[in-house]
């Protein structure tokens, strides 16, 4: 990474004082505040140093208690958050995670990357994020549904279509998006647009559950298209095996990719012959069980293999995830932040990686970037390349708006001309302000997100 501008660094020091336990909302600061540089530094920049200054405190943040009784009968509390980051050119939007790790910081930097994200998508959307250290594994269907009930007990007061619309994240997906849907309609008495993700019979958005995966995929094939390439009879590994992975699998299929591996926090599971359509489906069934770990493709699939890991590794180890050691021409990190660490990185470029895409939301690491930009690997960074969901997140309000409901086809189109309009301003963008040849993604997409918001902050009064 190039040095931070030393215009920048006293609001880098600002930040960190103010966040003194907060690692990954500082890693996201800083990594958004390196590509500032060439805007603060420009004739005229000087006022884009104010915009910096308030932009990495939230707007708001809530915190609540929710209280919710298991199958035995026994009290559960959980700490359940929604930090509204920045409402400068639409409601805040942003997912809601529900994972035994879910803490401000994980959250403001969720958010803070939700922020540029939801900009760089060009639709109307602020950015924000919310959820709670609620772990839904192996919890009953009865369960989920009363936490939910208790969540959205407190959320509501927060939200509503013109002020703040959640959607899911990891531990959310449609199920929990429709339970709380009917937890606010019953508490207020309003059928309103206040969440996407719901399903298609109360105004849910068709592609919105494939919508992540597949804008990944149509980001990495404008990303080939760069290169005067496809994706046809490319070797891809994909972590993760849940919502993104698994659509970014069915759309690789159709882009005549091959998928090799998948993962969950057990283990990486590869099968050279290509993971088809019809094995797809398999890994569907086991994670939508959601009781058991991929390894139970085994069973149909003797012929692939397994690797357990346990480890979240970091910049410092020489060991990564063993997913990042096969061979590959596309990797695509969907499971979880700071999941690709240098050595992950640099045994991707040792085995001759083109491009790495992010499907979740910072899972390369500071140091991963470093190896993969020294490379001159093309990077597409998770504020671009998996801004498809929260898109399409988008487009299922414009629905509700006009009551309305677009016909897949409709939708798939209009995700597929975002990707590839967000690609385009990330590498005009790119070329705008960076000297090299090499497209600088994640400068390009910080940039360009930056700027709308900031345009709209300053026009506001940076109020
Ligand atoms: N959680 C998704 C993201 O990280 C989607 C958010 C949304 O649809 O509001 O972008």
């Amino acid at each position: 990474m190039t040095g931070m501008s030393k215009l920048l660094e006293p609001v880098f020091d600002a930040v960190k004082a103010r966040n003194p336990n907060e690692p990954e909302f500082i890693q996201a600061t800083e990594e958004i505040l390196h590509s500032l540089g060439p805007v603060v530094e420009a004739e005229g920049g000087e006022k884009y140093i104010d915009v910096a200054k308030a932009i990495f405190e939230p707007e708001r943040v809530v915190q609540f208690r929710v209280s919710w009784y298991d199958d035995d009968g026994k009290l559960h509390v959980n700490r359940g958050f929604r930090v509204q980051m920045n409402s400068a050119i639409g409601p805040y939007k942003g997912g809601l995670r529900l994972h035994p790790t879910v803490n401000l910081s994980i959250l403001k930097f969720l958010a803070t990357e939700q922020v540029l994200k939801n900009a760089v998508t060009t639709l109307p959307l602020g950015g924000g994020k919310g959820g709670s250290d609620f772990n839904p594994k192996g919890r009953s269907e009865a369960e989920i549904r009363r936490f939910c009930q208790a969540f959205m007990g407190e959320l509501y007061r927060h939200i509503g279509p013109d002020t703040d619309v959640p959607a899911g994240d990891i531990g959310v997906s449609g199920r929990e998006v429709g339970y709380m849907f009917g937890a606010y309609k019953k508490i207020t008495n309003r059928f309103q647009g206040i969440l996407t993700g719901k399903g298609p019979t109360f105004g849910g958005s068709l592609i919105r559950p494939e919508s992540t995966g597949y804008g990944l995929v149509f980001f990495v094939r404008q990303m080939y298209q760069a290169k005067g390439d496809t994706l046809e009879g490319k070797t891809v590994i994909i972590s993760g095996s849940g919502n993104v992975a698994q659509y970014a699998t069915e759309q690789v299929n159709k882009q005549g990719g091959k998928v090799v591996a998948l993962s969950d926090s057990k283990g990486v599971l590869v099968d050279e012959a290509g993971i088809t359509d019809k094995k797809l489906a398999e890994v569907m069934d086991i994670k939508n069980s959601r009781r058991t770990s991929l390894r139970e493709y085994m069973e149909k699939f003797p012929d692939a293999k397994w690797t357990d890991f346990s480890e979240q590794y970091d910049d410092e180890e020489d060991k990564c995830n063993p997913i990042w050691q096969l061979k590959c021409d596309v990797a695509l990190p969907c499971a979880t932040q700071n999941e690709l660490n240098a050595a992950g990185a640099q045994a991707l470029v040792d085995n001759g990686v083109t491009i790495v895409a992010e499907g979740a939301n910072m899972p390369s690491t500071p140091g991963a970037i470093e190896v993969l930009r020294k490379a001159k690997v093309a990077f597409g960074p998770g504020k671009a390349s998996n801004a498809g969901g929260v898109a399409t997140s988008g487009l299922e309000m414009a629905q509700n708006s006009q009551r309305m409901a677009w016909t897949a086809k409709k939708v798939e189109e209009e995700l597929d001309g975002i990707m590839t309009r967000i690609h385009a301003d990330c590498v005009s963008t790119s070329k705008q302000y960076s000297t090299d040849d090499y497209v600088d993604y994640p400068l390009g997409a910080n940039i360009t997100g930056f700027l709308k918001v900031a345009e709209a902050m300053l026009a506001q009064g940076l109020a």
